[in-house]
């Protein structure tokens, strides 16, 4: 049975797990943090055996070579587990990645010219991507991109109304992110359904502690609530989403500068400035307890989420499916209940017993009379890298 090695790292860490892409099982997966400090440590679980270990781990290439080891002493050494494929997830692939490329010497220089658009992301892969290469040369590996789904956005979608020559210079325009999630949902909804994807409109909520919602007509992206980076959008667990530009002249006129606008946006927003926690559970926990200000937060979140959707039903001009995926998609049966309240007028009606109740698969939540049915799907990002590597390793050429 081939295997597919996905990793998904950032500068100082690198996440991994063995998928048998076919049956779609995991074998194994781990964690390797704080690359390049003092005291790195090494998670590593496979089946009920869990390996964790205190350890200085200088660099990508350090990181690699711990994880091999990781696991040959879990019984399972890597050269007797077919690794057919290392599958690498990349956030920013702009407007140049249209799909999973293979990466050779120009794919993996062009990933790394992106940072340009995601600082704080595509170095920390190309770093990975470089020393995975070295660890494992005898087998392929493949760039799968968060972006590359919403490449079938029109141009309507992805443009910013702003000068044309400078946002052509700049790269400003919007390209969405969580592809890989909003793809594979939207698949296992079709699944779910029993319908081909082709046949289906669904608007899918991805909401964790970063959120985006899609657009997804007939198994392509049409419109995505992140833009050029993924601060746009929804009320996120530490992210603003939409706010008016001018704000941010405002505030910086006001001698607040770019970096320090970056960590207000980025780190002290979202459920966390307006409440004082960027976990939902806190936040709804306070809420119920008379907290006027989670109470704010809350209807913030829920206003921003209902306004994209209502913008996203007519742009796909009515929807098969309205997907609810990620940590408070999925768990949070109150949050999906306000999201879809009084939306009988669209066909949107949810059964408040199947809703609450707590099962952990892919299920229907919408009352058998709903024209548009309401589903939780967990989102399973490592699952579709294997697919889309596997799917492009072994397709016949
Ligand atoms: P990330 O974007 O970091 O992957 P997740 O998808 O794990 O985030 O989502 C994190 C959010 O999901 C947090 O706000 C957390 O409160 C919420 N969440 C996770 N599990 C539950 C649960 N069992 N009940 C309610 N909310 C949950």
């Amino acid at each position: 049975m081939p295997n597919v090695l996905v990793i998904n790292a950032g500068s100082s860490s690198i996440k991994y797990q063995l998928i048998d892409p076919l049956a779609e099982h995991r074998l194994a997966s781990g964690v390797i943090e704080r690359i390049g400090e003092d005291r790195g440590a090494l998670r590593h679980r496979s089946g009920d055996d869990e390996i964790e270990r205190a350890l200085r781990i200088a660099d990508h290439r350090a990181g690699f070579a711990a994880l091999t080891e990781a696991f040959a002493d879990a019984g399972l050494p890597l050269d007797r587990l077919d690794v057919a494929v290392v599958g690498h997830r990349v956030v920013q692939g702009g407007s140049e990645f249209l799909a999973p490329t293979l990466v050779d010497d120009t794919v993996a220089a062009r990933i790394a010219a992106l940072s340009e658009l995601a600082p704080l992301h595509n170095p920390g892969h190309h770093q990975a991507i470089v020393a995975a290469r070295a660890a494992f040369p005898g087998v392929p590996h493949v760039a799968v991109f968060d972006t590359a789904f919403h490449q079938s956005m029109p141009e309507s979608a992805y443009t910013y109304a702003i000068d044309t020559a400078t946002a052509r210079a700049h790269g400003v325009r919007r390209y969405g992110f969580h592809g890989i999630s909003h793809e594979v949902v939207s698949r296992r909804a079709a699944r779910l359904l029993g319908r081909p994807v082709r046949e289906l409109r669904q608007v899918v909520l991805h909401l964790g502690n970063g959120a985006s919602v899609c657009a997804v007509d007939r198994g392509r992206s049409i419109d995505t609530s992140m833009g050029m980076t993924p601060l746009e959008g929804l009320v996120m667990g530490t992210r603003s989403g939409d706010i008016d530009p001018g704000a941010l002249l405002h505030l910086s006129r006001a001698g607040i500068d770019a970096d320090a606008l970056d960590e207000l946006l980025n780190k002290r927003s979202g459920l966390l400035g307006l409440a004082g926690s960027n976990d939902m559970r806190d936040v709804r926990a306070a809420a119920l307890g008379g907290d006027p200000a989670a109470r704010l937060a809350l209807s913030v979140y829920v206003r921003r989420i209902r306004h994209y959707l209502g913008a996203y039903l007519l742009e796909l001009g009515g929807a098969d499916a309205v997907v609810f995926t990620a940590g408070v998609g999925e768990n949070n049966a109150w949050l999906r209940g306000e999201v879809c309240a009084e939306l009988g007028w669209f066909g949107i009606e949810i059964d408040p017993s199947r809703n609450d109740d707590p099962a952990d698969g892919a299920r229907i939540i919408s009352s058998d009379d709903s024209r548009v049915a309401v589903l939780v799907v967990p989102t399973d990002e490592e699952a579709e890298i294997a697919r889309q590597s596997w799917a492009l390793v072994s397709a016949p050429r």
